[in-house]
């Protein structure tokens, strides 16, 4: 059990009203939790204070070369009042890859769930109950020498904060317009690709400019080689229906491996369809979308859930997808994985953890 101090805000903030809009990302809690780490000591200190500013020296390592890891999750409350967290373990585990990857020191990972579980539950009145509404949670690790050269960090900190999220969708789950980039990439294998780290983010920004400016939600990344295999896109996985058959890209090194990505998999599987992982060409996509097969395309992500695809734009072409409309598929897995993230529908063992 993660020994963990309390220091309790003397001035609570006002929380959103019970109708009032959320959007994603702005508002944030009135705790958060902080863990420090130093060589020859470990993780240490663990604590839960009032949501505030940090102090770091200007040289801190995290502003110079980027050594910082993220993970995205969700708290929900459930029909009974409960408070429940989707499949916590898969994140943590992954925020371990990421930490290895980035010569970050790993956390346990009954710590990481303990120390979960006690900021959602310091702030669990700020779980919004609206249809679609949750609590974001955002663990993050940075590190904290204060030094210029190059080398892993010495100190860290671990810090995870907590934002109340309306429904991604205001009108219901509306297909977005997705720009296939065939300028910049996004990662390489090898790279830090499969790695939930800021650099990857940073690295999109240029791009994603560029899609908005034509009037694009999102950007679908193409391997960072050839510039013909479709890896996925901004924040999201990217799953496609050709002729009945579920379709997404392999895990090659370079794409994320989302919880979403693998749960939407695993319910796919229960449910029948074939399912292939593997490499998918932009080329095939094309052909799929002119000949009629390309039935279906979704990204998948914690934030969006399901985001159902109605355009996809190559080059000089306008692929239109299902017609404007979300495919069935696409609205039968937003219904089940939302269900399952509040209790409303028995999920797979282990999918749904009670925090209290
Ligand atoms: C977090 C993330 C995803 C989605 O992962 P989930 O675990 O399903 O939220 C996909 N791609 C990138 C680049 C991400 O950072």
């Amino acid at each position: 059990m993660l020994h963990i101090r309390y220091e309790l805000t003397q001035n609570p903030k006002k929380k959103p009203e019970k109708d009032d809009p959320l959007t994603f990302g702005t508002i944030f809690t009135d705790h958060m939790f902080v863990m420090d780490y130093e060589e020859g000591k470990g993780w240490h200190d663990a604590r839960v204070i009032p949501y505030q500013p940090l102090s770091l020296m200007p040289s801190a390592m995290v502003f110079h070369y980027g050594q910082e890891m993220f993970e995205g999750l969700k708290a929900y409350k459930g029909e009974n009042g409960n408070v429940l967290l989707f499949r916590p373990d898969k994140n943590i585990e992954r925020a371990n890859n990421t930490n290895r990857r980035l010569c970050i020191p790993e956390i346990n990972e009954e710590d990481f769930l303990d120390a979960l579980k006690a900021i959602v539950k310091v702030d669990k009145d700020w779980i919004p109950e609206k249809e679609g509404t949750s609590l974001y949670i955002r663990p993050f690790i940075i590190a904290t020498d204060p030094f210029l050269g190059v080398r892993p960090s010495h100190t860290y900190k671990f810090i995870i904060i907590l934002s109340p999220v309306g429904a991604y969708y205001k009108e219901g789950l509306n297909p977005v317009k997705i720009w296939i980039e065939d300028e910049y990439v996004r990662a390489v294998k090898g790279g830090i690709g499969e790695a939930k780290t800021g650099g990857n983010y940073v690295a999109s920004l240029k791009a994603q400019v560029k899609a908005h400016e034509e009037g694009y939600s999102q950007v679908l990344w193409l391997d960072g080689i050839q510039r013909k295999y479709i890896e996925e896109v901004g924040a999201m996985n990217i799953f496609f229906k050709i002729n009945g058959v579920v379709v997404t890209p392999m895990l090659t090194g370079s794409i994320l491996p989302g919880v979403t990505r693998a749960s939407v998999i695993e319910l796919c599987k229960e449910w029948g369809y074939p399912v292939e992982e593997r490499k998918i060409s932009v080329d095939e996509i094309y052909e799929a979308a002119k000949t009629g097969a390309l039935e279906e395309c979704f990204g998948t992500g914690t934030a969006a859930v399901i985001s159902p695809v109605g355009e996809l734009r190559f080059e000089q072409e306008k692929l239109q997808v299902g017609g404007g409309k979300i495919g069935q598929l696409s609205q039968r897995l937003y219904d089940t994985v939302t269900g399952i993230q509040v209790g409303k529908i028995q999920g797979p063992n282990g999918w749904c953890v009670i925090v209290e």
